[in-house]
């Protein structure tokens, strides 16, 4: 985990397509709390919304959320092994990533989605979202499985892209 706080990965970096493995209590403890640390740093000084343990070259499913979704995450910022149910109309929203840095689209996504998850001592809960909230825990649990926004858009917003992605794949 030595490279944890040196960078974010960008797209082109394959640990960002890989399926990410189920964190295991108590044995993972340690690992998870080095972890959390380096994200929080890391999600800190990048000024992001949300952080996947992928975009920090760790591939488990845990992700977090930058403090200022509190009240709306009912006081959580750590989500271990995540479940969600996205339900409810689509709602379009600007979205961006860490991992794609420059690129904001509006992306469709269910307005809604339920979570369970574990927090840091592995013990479950739930919450039911709406809003940003809502979609801010679907783009993180789909790092979590190798996908990325850009991945969602339309064809023909991903062919204007195209050639930007290319630069940052490519520059990494
Ligand atoms: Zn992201």
């Amino acid at each position: 985990m030595q490279n944890l706080l040196k960078s974010v990965r960008v797209i082109g970096d394959p640990v960002l397509r890989k399926k990410s493995r189920p964190l295991v209590f108590p044995e993972d403890i340690l690992y998870i709390r080095t972890l959390i640390a380096g994200m929080v740093k890391a999600l800190d000084t990048a000024e992001g919304l949300g952080l996947a343990a992928p975009q920090v070259g760790e591939s488990v499913r845990l992700f977090i959320a930058a403090p200022d979704h509190l009240e709306e995450l009912n006081g959580h910022v750590v989500f271990i092994n995540p479940e969600i149910h996205p339900y409810g109309e689509m709602e379009k929203r600007e979205e961006g990533c860490l991992s794609v840095p420059g690129i904001y689209e509006v992306l469709s996504r269910p307005a809604q989605s339920t979570i369970k998850a574990q927090d840091v001592r592995g013990n479950y809960f739930s919450l039911d979202l709406d809003g940003l909230a809502a979609r801010l825990i679907q783009h993180e649990v789909d790092h979590l499985d190798g996908v990325l926004f850009v991945d969602k858009l339309s064809p023909i917003k991903k062919k204007l892209l195209k050639g930007r992605l290319k630069r940052l794949k490519e520059e990494g």
